[in-house]
């Protein structure tokens, strides 16, 4: 006997959205999340006595409306800062410019350091609003089914239209996509910007959660998908999502239990899925499953070995999520500055040789002494994270790799911090003397924290290929070959980021 209709593994912010969304169409839906905290990633913690960060990551400008109107979380306490967040983009040599929403203001910051940049990136704006309807269609809608043994009418139809997409972006703009999306995205920026440390920080994002440095294949892909997918902040950061999140499951009467993991997946004589086994024994019925843990998870640790097929246990096992980022959580006794601001999100990078020669120990299971920077500083806005007058730093460390060598020892992470601290203090010096707590954590540590396979922050690394038939051909559209199994989680179309939009298109399929 089923007792719920689906049950959804992971309690992160897709396993809440596709929970809620299964459950207002009148489905019975339990969630079962490991931890003893819901929100996954997005989780707000306490790293220090009396400080917190509102979660381990920074940036929700990602956020899709599309899934916010369905679940109507403005209800729910779901506010929206009016525009994307300004971001510092620093200078070694003490400058800064000021990346704001506003692409005039953005461009008069530019003009102080070269006229010619202050043009481009009013061009490279424009580019961006161009191409971004044809990434918003990309980003909302399931992956077209491009299984050619079996197309229908309706799969041509909707690739025919994401073809009329890009041919009315106009013969210039779609000849010029065509040209740089496959480009690095050094030669990209090199081609438009002449101030190296504007076009450092430009480019961070692109390499965000990725194997490889400015000067890797495809790597402008990467951040053509986040110009275009940015848009306002929450506010209140991602606990404040997660909140209304889980509200909006439970008005809709979804089942929640924390502090339950699952150690199997069930399947019956069929082979379909028949419920999950929690750890301690525990069994529970449903028809459905949908997990939100990573693929790699889900298939290589959730079966028995040779329980499902080779060839999907193979190309599971083949999916790239090599981690490449840290995050370092420091208590200061003071406010805090960055070459000279108070600014609530920065970024260091310096030059493309830079960020390159970070890079390249990662290849070598090798740490840099010179890790770049990704800087909220979550107590300009939110004070209440620590005691009065006092900081909480929050920083992504990039390009540090999951599998280091000499192992993630306590030394070794004493020196990460060490290197952190180092770089910090060229914007900030004085710094490292008003630290009062700090927190380190490794890809290893994600592992085994959320539940991260290799550490990898996006459930598997964006590269073309993976981006394109996520996280594999045989899954792409969120149905696996093992019948009544579901993906709605990062490792699924359009990917890793504070989007919702695994967890709500994962339900549009279940739901047909
Ligand atoms: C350090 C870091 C920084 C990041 N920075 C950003 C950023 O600035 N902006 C951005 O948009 N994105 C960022 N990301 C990526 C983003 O946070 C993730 O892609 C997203 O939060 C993943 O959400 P999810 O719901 O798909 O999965 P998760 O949040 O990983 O949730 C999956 C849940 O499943 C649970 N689980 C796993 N196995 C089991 C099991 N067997 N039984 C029960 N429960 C289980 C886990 O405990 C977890 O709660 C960052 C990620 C990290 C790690």
């Amino acid at each position: 006997m089923s007792q719920y209709d689906i049950i959804v593994i992971g309690g992160g912010h897709n396993g809440l959205t596709t929970a809620a969304i299964l459950a207002k169409k009148g489905k019975k839906v339990l969630v079962v999340e490991k931890r003893d905290v819901l929100g996954g990633i997005a989780a707000g913690e306490e790293f220090h006595p009396g400080y917190s960060t509102t979660g381990l990551l920074h940036d929700t400008s990602g956020v899709r409306t599309e899934a916010i109107k369905k679940l109507q979380l403005e209800n729910h306490g779901l506010e929206f800062e009016n525009a994307r967040a300004d971001v510092m983009l620093l200078s070694k040599d003490g400058k800064s410019i000021n990346i704001q929403s506003d692409v005039d203001s953005t461009a008069t910051a530019i003009k102080e350091f070269s006229e010619k940049d202050a043009g481009a990136y009013r061009e490279y704006q424009a580019f961006i609003k161009k191409v971004g309807k044809v990434f918003d269609n990309l980003m909302d809608n399931p992956p077209p089914d491009i299984d050619v043994e079996h197309l229908t009418m309706a799969s041509l139809v909707v690739l025919a239209k994401k073809g009329m997409l890009l041919k009315g972006l106009g013969n210039k703009t779609m000849m010029e996509l065509l040209k740089v999306a496959p480009m690095c995205v050094a030669d990209f920026l090199n081609e438009k910007f002449e101030t190296d440390f504007l076009k450092a920080g430009l480019a961070a994002p692109a390499l965000y959660g990725s194997y490889a440095g400015p000067w890797s294949a495809y790597s402008t892909i990467n951040l053509l998908l986040w110009e275009c997918a940015s848009k306002s902040n929450v506010k209140g950061g991602p606990q404040a999502l997660v909140d209304a999140l889980q509200k909006a499951a439970e008005q809709a009467g979804v089942e929640i239990r924390t502090g339950a993991e699952v150690e199997k997946i069930l399947l019956d004589n069929e082979g379909a899925v028949s419920g999950v086994r929690l750890k301690g024994g525990e069994e529970i019925h449903a028809k459905k499953v949908a997990a939100s843990c990573t693929p790699k998870e889900t298939f290589l640790n959730l079966f028995d070995d040779f329980e499902i097929e080779y060839e999907l246990d193979y190309w599971i096992d083949k999916i790239r999520s090599r981690g490449t980022t840290a995050k370092v959580n420091l208590a200061i006794n003071k406010s805090v500055q960055l070459n000279g601001k108070t600014v609530e999100y920065a970024r260091t990078g310096n030059s493309f040789d830079e960020m390159e020669k970070a890079f390249d120990p990662v290849k070598y299971r090798e740490v840099t002494g010179a890790p770049f920077l990704d800087i909220h500083i979550p107590t300009v806005s939110n004070p209440s994270l620590a005691p009065e007058g006092h900081s909480v730093v929050s920083i992504l460390v990039h390009q540090i790799p999951y599998d280091f060598e000499a192992g993630w020892s306590a030394d070794a992470k004493k020196q990460l911090g060490d290197d952190v601290l180092k770089e910090l203090e060229i914007y900030s010096p004085g710094i490292s003397s008003a630290v009062v707590g700090m927190e380190i954590l490794t890809p290893a540590d994600f592992e085994e924290r959320y539940t991260l396979t290799e550490g990898h922050i996006f459930h598997g690394e964006h590269f073309v290929d993976q981006l394109v038939t996520r996280p594999i051909p045989s899954c792409a559209r969120y149905t696996t070959p093992v019948s009544g199994l579901y993906l709605c989680g990062s490792g699924s179309h359009p990917g890793g980021g504070i989007t919702c939009m695994p967890g709500y298109l994962g339900a549009s399929m279940i739901l047909k």
